[in-house]
């Protein structure tokens, strides 16, 4: 079964190939085609390749809409030295990452007009993302004609998450009104839940884990019998943990006094908390956790060194405390699992996290934690701690596939 998978984000669309037999393998294939197209200052970067080692990559023009970017991507798909299939007729299902489903929406669905206009409806929640979705789905239907769509979607993991966890403390109404705790990076934190039970020997429905997605978002998840019971994010993806560029929680106190004293803008107030905080905001030299880390060490540059140095700290003190949350939720902790560009590629990080909780016997093994690149997902812990410590390559791509090849398998 071939199963095209799409990943829109803001400023990005991936999308990948998979070839998937009569049963599903134990460790995630490498796609037979994959595209990325990356928009940034005004213009797009394509890059493509296939499995028979073919390569391109083109700045498309900065003129040409969205829709053609991607349009032009997917034809690659059987046409020209990139191609993988020879017709589009080959591709039997695709399944979308949709990133909010909201009150109604949480197990993957078969796209329908119905189910479309759910995803519209959320799109207020999470702009950026549910419309370019929604604009995927169109490009599919216009190319590959009546092929099955289905949508997964990443609060669905978190739909278990008890009411408590769920509900904020504001006005009962809220919750009415579909404001509540959502949760994001379900795909990945349910992938990494499996992997970790998979990798451990163990049954997932006997584990604790807390898996921490580090990328440019970061989120947490606590993981009882394979089921998320509380995660960081919540009604938005702005929620929790210090980010690349985002916030993450802060007194909303400090919004309204906004608001009152300075008269700043809803507008105003979304785009700092969303691009101009976290990482980027404190050190005002970057979102990205290798040049937070290079200029906390640079001794020739006294005053980014402070700032990189408290990025740092804030990054790791909201970490240390959104773990200990998370395992107090449990009750306890089986398996701590770091993925995501983060928490796959810093050993740095995963160190300083890891330190705090020595106090309940978690030890990692030193030179298990310090590969660079780490090629496999691995136990990073040392035999004798008594919490294993996993690092897990983000897949949400591979986990999309399945649900799709599950679903179409089942009907
Ligand atoms: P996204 O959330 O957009 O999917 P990724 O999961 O790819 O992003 O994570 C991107 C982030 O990973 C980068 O912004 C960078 O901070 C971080 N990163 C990548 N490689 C490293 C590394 N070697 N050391 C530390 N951080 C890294």
């Amino acid at each position: 079964m071939n199963v095209l998978v799409l990943n829109s984000g803001s400023s990005s669309q991936k999308s990948c190939l998979y070839e998937i037999g009569d049963t599903l393998p134990d460790d995630p294939p490498d796609c037979i085609w994959e595209g990325k197209i990356e928009w940034a200052e005004g213009k797009a970067e394509s890059s493509i390749k296939n499995s028979r080692g073919a390569s391109r990559k083109e700045v498309l023009p900065s003129a040409g809409s969205r829709g053609n970017a991607i349009e032009r991507l997917l034809l690659s798909l059987w046409s020209g030295e990139t191609h993988a299939i020879s017709s589009p007729s080959e591709i039997d299902v695709v399944g979308h990452r949709v990133v909010h489903g909201g009150p109604q929406y949480f197990l993957p669905a078969v796209v329908t007009p119905e189910v479309k206009s759910a995803i519209e409806s959320v799109s207020v929640f999470a702009p950026l993302h549910n419309r370019a979705e929604l604009q995927g789905m169109e490009i599919v239907a216009k190319l590959l004609g009546p092929v099955p769509q289905i949508a997964v979607f990443d609060t669905g993991f978190h739909r278990t998450m008890p009411l408590a966890a769920k509900t904020y403390p504001g006005p009962y109404e809220w919750f009415e009104q579909g404001i509540r705790r959502y949760g994001f990076h379900g795909i990945n934190h349910q992938y990494c839940a499996h992997r970790a039970a998979q990798l451990l020997g163990k049954d997932l429905n006997s584990l604790k884990l807390v898996t921490c997605h580090l990328g440019n978002g970061c989120s947490l998840a606590a993981i009882r019998e394979g089921r998320s019971v509380d995660t960081t994010m919540g009604f938005t993806p702005l929620e929790g943990l210090m980010m690349g560029t985002r916030s993450g929680s802060v007194d909303p106190g400090i919004l309204t006094y906004l608001m009152r004293q300075q008269h700043w803008s809803g507008e105003q107030l979304d785009t700092v908390l969303n691009q101009k905080s976290g990482l980027l905001g404190i050190s005002g030299i970057s979102s990205d956790m290798r040049e937070i880390l290079a200029a906390s060490k640079n001794g020739n540059e006294p005053v980014k060194m402070a700032r990189a140095k408290l990025a740092l700290e804030i990054y790791i003190h909201r970490l240390r405390s959104g773990i200990g949350a998370m395992i107090a939720v449990l009750g306890g902790i089986d398996a701590l699992v770091f993925t995501a560009g983060v928490g796959e590629n810093s050993h740095e990080v995963r160190a300083a996290v890891c330190d705090s909780f020595a106090f309940l016997g978690l030890k990692l093994d030193s030179g298990k934690n310090a590969q660079t690149p780490m090629h496999n997902d691995q136990v990073i812990s040392a035999s004798d701690s008594a919490v294993r410590v996993l690092v897990i390559h983000a897949q949400e791509d591979w986990m999309i596939a399945k649900e799709c090849w599950q679903l179409k398998r089942a009907h």
